[in-house]
């Protein structure tokens, strides 16, 4: 893709999962500015730059935020990223979204556009060009998609211009898509609420194990004890190659004198179901089971009815 001279138009389509996942950051952060990356795909149609925000990294447990500015967790998004990019080779790092509704200022800062048009002139950064998504206000009494107004811009390589993309080549789209942004987690929630009672033999070791482990492949499962059964088990979302999440387990048995977990997630196929019967010596070795069965699925099914290589670099 050339600049934007070559570009009759601009289509962005964004889903309504990533929009919702925004918002739902925005209630969590009411006094901070906050944001993520949105990730993606894009092509060109006829001169029509299409872009289709249908994911979210989180801000990330080291993001800095005030009332006046937001910094991410660079290392923990780019590791996120290079996770789907694995399983998704086109997936694309489209830009970033961050809020103003804190601070009352409508639309980018000067800090804002210098540091989109550092990355998008990076000799590094893949697309040649850079989506913004600014929130800049919340409407009180409203709610679901309509309780904060956003603004889109886009910049362009060799461009010192912002193009704001109007409300009328703006789309969103039903398709389910997800938030990373349920990923996000602090550090303090990040830290271990295992149990310490009633360990089986070997469980520390295991559990710590899992934890560092978790913590940074699948940060947003938590250590849980059932209180009425005293089952051990891990809980939390695993981000597919679409960036849908599945939510998922991994529960903790005690198997004749060693621990191990069986995967757990619902509304699967029988092949999925089968995989779930099978138990694993860690809760991380029975989640990325899960993970790799459940995107083998997507993918095959996304091949059967779409063009996937038409866009790859
Ligand atoms: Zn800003």
């Amino acid at each position: 893709m050339n600049s934007k001279n070559n570009l009759r138009s601009i289509r962005l389509e964004i889903s309504a999962g990533v929009l919702q996942s925004v918002f739902d950051e925005c209630d969590r952060y009411d006094h901070h500015e906050t944001g993520g990356r949105l990730v993606g795909h894009y092509e060109l149609k006829n001169d029509t730059l299409v872009v289709q925000a249908n994911g979210l990294l989180p801000a990330g447990p080291k993001a800095k935020r005030s009332q006046t500015s937001f910094f991410q967790d660079g290392e923990f998004q780019t590791r996120m990223f290079r996770q789907l990019e694995e399983q998704d080779p086109t997936i694309e790092h489209l830009g970033n979204w961050h809020t103003h509704h804190v601070n009352g200022y409508p639309t980018l800062s000067g800090g804002d556009i210098a540091t989109y048009q550092r990355i998008v002139n990076h000799e590094f950064h893949n697309l040649n060009f850079f989506y913004a998504l600014l929130v800049t206000r919340k409407l009180k009494g409203r709610t679901g998609l309509d309780r904060y107004v956003v603004r889109h811009f886009l910049l362009f390589r060799d461009d010192e211009n912002v193009y704001e993309v109007e409300p009328r080549d703006v789309h969103i789209t039903k398709g389910y898509v997800a938030s990373l942004s349920s990923v996000a987690l602090t550090e303090e929630e990040a830290t271990s609420e295992t149990a310490q009672h009633n360990e089986p033999k070997g469980s520390i070791a295991v559990r710590a194990l899992d934890q560092a482990i978790l913590k940074v492949l699948y940060p947003s499962l938590k250590p849980r004890l059932s209180k009425r059964t005293g089952t051990f088990f891990w809980k939390g979302n695993v981000v597919l190659i679409d960036g849908s999440v599945a939510a998922v387990k991994a529960i903790e048995v005690e198997s004749e004198d060693e621990l191990v977990y069986y995967p757990v997630v619902s509304n699967v196929s029988n092949e999925i179901t089968k995989l779930c019967e099978s138990p694993y010596k860690s809760a991380v070795e029975a989640v990325r089971a899960l993970e790799v069965s459940m995107n083998k699925e997507l993918y095959t099914s996304a091949t059967q009815n779409r063009f996937w290589n038409i866009w790859k670099r």
